[in-house]
């Protein structure tokens, strides 16, 4: 019953059940937080649009009254407040819903601002003190059991969970303590790189790990390492610390340094002592700063006026002016996680040029579906992030089984992001196996069960014995490895396949006859091709505007003098978050202008990409001018974002100049990403070596690799239909490149057809017949296509494949063997 028409201010007093915890707040202090949270956040891009339409447009009193009015409580603030703040002290927050109204998860965790305020974090050492912090409603015959694994696995907790915690299973999952902890299926301890001295770890030739600080604010209960020795392990001290880059010093193949932990921002002594040592080395290039506080303990970077925040853009610009980088690696798993002071963070740093790269394990039952991985995604590309690498299953140790997930599910999950995620922010499938990552179909894959051992699987890697030698001969000894006949080691990793179609067994020899050298007047007219054609501009649905081609679900290109039809056709339909503008985009900057202007009012859109092939040929005519110009249209910022993004093109490694650095360091202080795509050009660059220089010196350059385009652009019908791409190479290259390559230089490997493009092995099948390739786009059926054009049909030449996938054929690509990847 609705107790008051309140005018004057009163207090609500509000008692968590199963914590016992009382406390009080004032009704006006509640709506101011409630107005404020809408009038900034009530859109769709936190609230999900069904609420938003909802709210409506306007200020944060009318979308306040419109909530009220909707959620049956109009003039009733303090009986909506007590409705909906019991309900969550009850434990009954995860889906909350009002006359049919759902409340967001983000618009409950602001309430709880005003009701539970607070900073810092917590560590917890006992079941009542669990119960007290979270309002956890533990059963009392599970508290015995629960105390066990607080006592095995450290549980520590941040007040920003905990208002996460109490409103959103999928954040508490991640963190509460849980009685399967104390099963003991799985390995016993952390894998910890086959090189292991003090501090300092490495798995990988041109890579170090730095682990500066034991500790996190938060605990993830599906960590690597979560046992309580290695949360219990000493801290390094600074002088440790320089021991360690002294060894990188003498160690002139490092090229990258992980400054991990634990967290190493709750060391600040250590973390300075690193970035300083490390600066001082010459032949180190990138440090991977790598936190998850973004995520569950934003306070670390935002209290004290940004105090950390200032102190990591003074030290990347340092790093800057000798030719180093800073970057910050970070994880994301699930949306409801993504608070606006994370994006905050986020877009912070990439304006001020600091890359900031997402990394997902994927959990059972939390992340494991798709659409939620889509959504979490697309709200941090927005910021800036990049996205990075899902990982798949998350790590087979004890304590951690619930979140496991056969490798095929991993693997799946990459067809429903090919077919509903922007092509920008598709991170790479990967296993962290103990030798090192591998992706999956390009430079690794599953070979077989191992015999009598049903939790076991070989992987192909692409390591070999040799890499290994330089630095660590300890894998050499390694029991759970082999050499396969190609050379590179098959390794028993602990999971379960799930589909056992993906064991894939091993791959035969190369068959193929190499394609002979192009001359280099040939490269140069292929470089033309390039410049004077789009090369990703076809429709895959008619669109019925004559200026708009639907490149995907959620991608369209447009012409730089678009008009309101292209626009209406773009704001009428919420899954399009890119829109790619065509032509030379220095010819265009005007209209580039016009068009940002004109997309700010769709919100749904929230990457505008422009094409510039000078960037390629003639980098200075990125004039600084023109580049603050460029500077003033990107709007990374937490509330609907426009991020501008550069494509352009390469074909091989003496394309780029020193030139290509300082401008695209230029346009990275704006916050401006270049992404480059390459297409694979039969006797130019289809071979490992090639590829490889090309994907080190896009790094080191700061490009970012997007594609490499394995066959079906129009430049490659022409060409490689004299000159065709072996399959068998794409493996070799994808081998290359993750063997010797950073992690952050793998493209990805993908297939373009007049249906959509699809990745090479992952998302496709390739089906021999005779000397031609068919390609099965797994990732899409005619539903897709209906959805986006209804009276779409397939072009002439398309068969469709017994699962209702299309197949079509892929003029300039040759299979030599049966062997399913290559
Ligand atoms: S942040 Fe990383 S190191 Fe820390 S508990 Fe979570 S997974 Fe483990």
């Amino acid at each position: 019953m609705k107790t008051d028409r309140n005018i004057s201010d009163t207090t609500l007093d509000i008692r968590f059940e199963y914590s016992g915890e009382q406390k009080s707040v004032t009704l006006s202090q509640l709506e101011e937080g409630a107005r404020t949270f809408l009038e900034i956040y009530g859109n769709a891009q936190f609230c999900g649009k069904e609420f938003a339409d909802i709210i409506q447009q306007g200020n944060g009193q009318s979308k306040w009254e419109n909530l009220l009015a909707a959620t049956g409580f109009e003039g009733y603030p303090k009986d909506f407040f007590k409705t909906v703040l019991s309900a969550i002290a009850g434990g009954e927050g995860q889906t909350l819903a009002l006359n049919g109204v759902t409340l967001p998860h983000i618009l409950l965790v602001a309430f709880l601002e005003q009701v539970i305020p607070g900073h810092g974090y917590v560590s917890v050492r006992s079941t009542e003190q669990l119960i007290s912090l979270t309002n956890h409603n533990i059963p009392e015959t599970d508290r015995d059991d629960i105390q066990k694994v607080i006592e095995k696995y450290p549980v520590r907790l941040s007040r920003h969970t905990i208002r996460q915690m109490m409103v959103s299973r999928d954040v508490a999952y991640q963190y509460l303590p849980f009685v399967e902890e104390l099963d003991n299926i799985g390995h016993t301890n952390t894998w910890i790189g086959q090189f292991h001295d003090g501090l300092l770890e490495q798995m990988y030739q041109n890579r170090v790990i730095f682990l500066l600080n034991m500790s996190c604010p938060v605990y993830c209960r599906f960590c690597f390492r979560k046992h309580k020795d290695s949360r219990n392990e000493k801290n390094p001290t600074p002088k440790a610390v320089m021991k360690a880059v002294d060894h990188v010093r003498s160690s002139p193949s490092i090229k990258e340094i992980v400054i991990t932990g634990g967290d190493p921002f709750l060391n600040r002594k250590n973390m300075e002592a690193a970035i300083d040592g490390l600066k001082e080395v010459d032949h180190v290039q990138t440090l991977r700063l790598a936190t998850r506080s973004i995520a569950y303990y934003p306070d670390l970077f935002l209290e004290k006026e940004a105090e950390y925040l200032k102190y990591i853009k003074q030290k990347s610009l340092e790093l800057n002016r000798i030719g180093k980088r800073i970057e910050v690696a970070t994880h994301f798993i699930h949306p409801d996680e993504v608070s606006p002071e994370s994006l905050d963070i986020i877009s912070d740093l990439v304006k001020h040029g600091i890359a900031v790269y997402i990394q997902t394990p994927f959990l059972s039952d939390c992340n494991d579906t798709g659409p939620e991985l889509v959504r979490l995604f697309s709200l941090l590309r927005g910021a800036g992030a990049e996205l990075h690498y899902i990982y798949i299953p998350c790590s087979p140790i004890h304590g951690n089984s619930i979140y496991w997930k056969p490798l095929s599910d991993g693997i799946d999950i990459a067809l429903h992001l090919r077919a509903h995620l922007s092509d920008r922010v598709i991170p790479r499938i990967c296993t962290a196996t103990p030798i090192g990552k591998m992706d999956w179909f390009s430079s690794g894959w599953a070979v077989e069960k191992v015999a009598d051992q049903d939790y076991f699987v070989w992987i192909r890697t692409p390591y070999t014995p040799e890499y290994f030698k330089a630095f660590a001969p300890l894998a050499n000894s390694l029991t759970n490895i082999r050499v396969n006949a190609e050379g590179t080691i098959d390794i028993q990793y602990m999971a379960k396949i799930g589909n056992d179609d993906y064991l894939v067994g091993n791959r035969p020899e190369k068959t193929a006859p190499v394609n002979p050298e192009a001359l280099p007047e040939e490269v140069a007219r292929l470089r033309t091709a390039l410049t004077e054609t789009d090369q990703t501009a076809g429709s895959v649905v008619d669109t019925g505007v004559d200026g708009i081609s639907r490149l995907h679900e959620t991608r369209v290109n447009i012409h730089p003098r678009a008009g309101e039809a292209e626009f209406a056709y773009i704001a009428k339909d919420p899954r399009i978050t890119d829109v790619r503008v065509t032509g030379e985009a220095l010819d265009h900057l005007y209209e580039i202008q016009r068009i940002a202007q004109r997309l700010a009012s769709i919100p749904h859109v929230n990457a505008l990409r422009v094409c510039s092939m000078k960037l390629a040929t003639d980098p200075r005519a990125f004039t600084r001018a023109r580049i603050n110009f460029l500077g003033e249209v990107n709007a990374l910022s937490v509330v609907t974002p426009l991020r501008l993004e550069i494509e352009t093109w390469f074909v091989l490694v003496s394309d780029l100049t020193p030139d290509h650095t300082v401008i695209t360091r230029r346009l990275n202080s704006k916050g401006i990403t270049i992404y480059a795509n390459v297409p694979l050009l039969g006797g130019v660059n289809d071979n490992d070596t090639r590829i490889h220089d090309l994907a080190y010196t896009l790094r080191s350059t700061g490009i970012e690799f997007h594609h490499l385009y394995v066959a079906g652009l129009p430049v490659q019908i022409s060409w490689n239909a004299a000159h065709p791409i072996d399959s068998y190479d794409v493996v070799d290259i994808a081998t290359k490149v993750r063997r010797e390559g950073s992690g952050r230089e793998i493209p990805r490997y993908i297939i373009a057809t007049p249906l959509g493009e699809v990745d090479y092995g992952l998302t496709s099948t390739m089906i021999r017949k005779g000397d031609a390739v068919d390609v099965e786009l797994r990732c899409y059926d005619e539903t897709y296509y209906t959805s986006l054009a209804p009276e779409f049909q397939f072009p002439e030449g398309t068969a469709i494949s017994e699962t209702g996938h299309p197949v079509v054929p892929m003029p300039g690509l040759i299979k030599t063997n049966d062997f399913v990847v290559s």
